[in-house]
């Protein structure tokens, strides 16, 4: 993980926004923490001068195409890109291999005879294979053997994908980050000052540990409707909410959907909603009024949500 030791400007914009934000939720009566800003992911303070502690954060994260929207604290920024966006990022290469697409590699293993041969599958620009054999990764007289009497012209072999190496809940995890976090560019604390999105927050930092009690999200083979990237409110009664949609680009791209519910949520009927998307409308904030700012937008946005003050 590379930090960046000087802020831009633009950080510098979104600092002073969030410490804005904090003052009128706060002269409203809404219960932060002390600081003039907070990491999002685990509300730790830090003042003006702590600001270099805090790093640029892209959202989605860099190798799956995002650009920095926000401003976490180091600790977050570092454990979440071990903790939960390595686990994305292979889950989609993963995915990819999968579709032998042109120009990617897949670790596979050659199982012949009870033995087995740990080699390369390179899917070349015209979607040409080649098996290549990496010695160094194998016993030398099991190659020999394969090479001499196992691997001849016209013998078929069986190919076993290396094991996969990520884990569905941090995957889930980091689908949840970039949903909360492009929510947070658009309206800072307004809304997720509330304690309720403290599940949102566990499950980025510990998920191993926490899970949101049903799933929440699309992945990429599910059908969504047609809707650019953004963050949209959703009038429904019972899906009443946010929806962030965001792309991830590798060597395709997978457009995403999450539901953010407002606090109260009965998850039971969001389940049923969910799955089929009926009589559900998405709003796209309206770019005349900010969130993060605007004392009477942010009352606005809170009105609607149902959040007192
Ligand atoms: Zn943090």
């Amino acid at each position: 993980m590379k930090f960046r030791q000087f802020l831009t400007m633009d950080a510098k914009r979104h600092f002073f926004n969030i410490k804005r934000n904090l003052e009128i939720i706060r002269e409203m009566g809404v219960k932060v923490p002390d600081g003039e800003y907070l990491c999002p992911e685990c509300l730790t303070p830090f003042e003006e001068s702590e600001i270099s502690k805090l790093t640029e954060e892209d959202v989605p994260q860099a190798s799956l195409g995002g650009s920095r929207i926000t401003l976490t604290c180091r600790r977050c920024n570092s454990n979440c890109g071990s903790l939960i966006d390595v686990h994305l990022l292979e889950a989609l290469k993963t995915r990819e291999q999968q579709e032998f697409l042109p120009n990617t590699d897949r670790k596979v293993s050659v199982v012949l005879d009870g033995q087995k041969l740990n080699a390369n599958v390179e899917v070349g620009e015209n979607k040409d294979l080649r098996l290549v054999v990496d010695t160094k990764r194998n016993n030398p007289k099991v190659w020999d053997d394969f090479r001499e009497n196992k691997l001849l012209p016209n013998a078929v072999v069986n190919l076993h994908d290396a094991p996969l190496r990520h884990k569905q809940e941090r995957v889930d995890a980091a689908i949840i980050k970039n949903a909360y976090l492009l929510l947070f560019a658009k309206t800072g604390f307004t809304v997720l000052s509330h304690s309720y999105y403290d599940c949102f927050r566990n499950v980025i930092l510990e998920p191993d540990k926490y899970q949101i009690p049903i799933k929440l999200w699309t992945m990429p083979n599910e059908q969504i409707p047609k809707i650019p990237d953004g963050v949209f409110m959703s009038v429904n009664e019972i899906i009443k909410g946010f929806f962030v949609s965001f792309t991830l680009s590798l060597k395709k791209s997978y457009k995403f959907l999450v539901f953010i519910p407002l606090p109260g949520c009965d998850y039971d009927k969001v389940k049923k909603s969910l799955t089929n998307m009926k009589g559900i409308m998405l709003i796209p904030f309206d770019p005349q009024k900010d969130y993060i700012m605007e004392e009477k937008s942010i009352k606005e946005l809170r009105e609607w949500c149902g959040l007192e003050g």
